[in-house]
Parts: C-alpha cells; sequence; structure tokens
C-alpha cells in the first residue's frame, strides 16, 4: 500500500461558476488558474502522484505550458490514473478537505463524488469530500481563496 498528499490554493475573483471536484457550480466567484483552476482536483492529482512517488502536480503538467491553458482538469487526473493503473495500483480511499467560505458546498458534494469515482475508476463509498469555511478569517474566510486537500490511499490490485 502507498499514501499520498495533495494541496492546493487558488486565488478568487467575481465571477458567475466554479469548477470544483469535476462539476461546474453556479458561485459568486470564480478561481484564478492556468488550467479550469479546480482545486479539488489538483490536489487529488497531487496527492496520487504523490503516492506513486512521481512528484507534484507541477512537474507533470507545467503552468507554463500552453498545453494545458484552459483545459479540463479532469482530463490531467485521466493522466495520473492511467500512471496508477500501469503501475498496477487502484485506489483504496481518498478523503478531502475543500476550504471555501461561498457558496455551500454541502448539495453538490455527491455529484462531485460520483465524477471523481468515475475518472479514479473506483466505488463512490470510497471517495469522501469534506467541506469547510475559514469563519471569516484568512485567505480562506476573506474570499480571496479556496484551498483544497486530499489524501490518497492505493494498493497493488492483488491485495484487493
Ligand atoms: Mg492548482
Amino acid at each position: 500500500m502507498r499514501i499520498g498528499h495533495g494541496h492546493d490554493t487558488h486565488r478568487l475573483q467575481a465571477g458567475t461558476y466554479l469548477r470544483l471536484g469535476g462539476i461546474t457550480l453556479e458561485a459568486p466567484v470564480s478561481a484564478v488558474g492556468h488550467s479550469d483552476a479546480d482545486c479539488l482536483v489538483h490536489a487529488i492529482c497531487d496527492a496520487l502522484l504523490g503516492a506513486l512517488t512521481l512528484g507534484d502536480i507541477g512537474r507533470h503538467f507545467p503552468d507554463t505550458d500552453n498545453a494545458y491553458r484552459g483545459i479540463d482538469s479532469t482530463q490531467l487526473l485521466k493522466h495520473v490514473v492511467d500512471k496508477m493503473k500501469t503501475r498496477g495500483y487502484q485506489l483504496v480511499h481518498l478523503d478531502t478537505i475543500i476550504h471555501l467560505e461561498r457558496p455551500k458546498l454541502a448539495p453538490h458534494l455527491d455529484a462531485m463524488r460520483a465524477v471523481l469515482a468515475n475518472h479514479l475508476q473506483t466505488h463512490i463509498d470510497r471517495i469522501n469530500i469534506k467541506a469547510t469555511t475559514g469563519e471569516g478569517l484568512g485567505i480562506v474566510g476573506r474570499g480571496e481563496a479556496i484551498v483544497c486537500d486530499a489524501v490518497i490511499l492505493i494498493a497493488k490490485e492483488v491485495m484487493l
């Protein structure tokens, strides 16, 4: 078994929608980024690359490369999942935290879990997403940023 830890931050600006967890939400803010700025998917990619001892997301998908400008981040996740599969691993469990002041995410978490389960080629019961606010404090609380954390456990398929 191998464990990975991922973390990501994106600045927020006034907007009408937010890409998060592979879905599009109506929101008063949008995340700023080179790709579609899906902070949760980036943290998951980072965690999975960590578990595979393959460095980090910036090394594999540099934001200086125009190939990734505006890209749907689930395409990046697909690349990383392919690396996991070719090495004979599959996901055991994924736990995540989204730190965001608004909008409220609870109504959308199951839709994100379903999309992520599909991309990670696993069952929805192996994916957890928690959402928390910054209680008005710090970059999250002031609505300046979205921050996501992910912890992932993978195992050789023969162990499952
Ligand atoms: Mg990012």
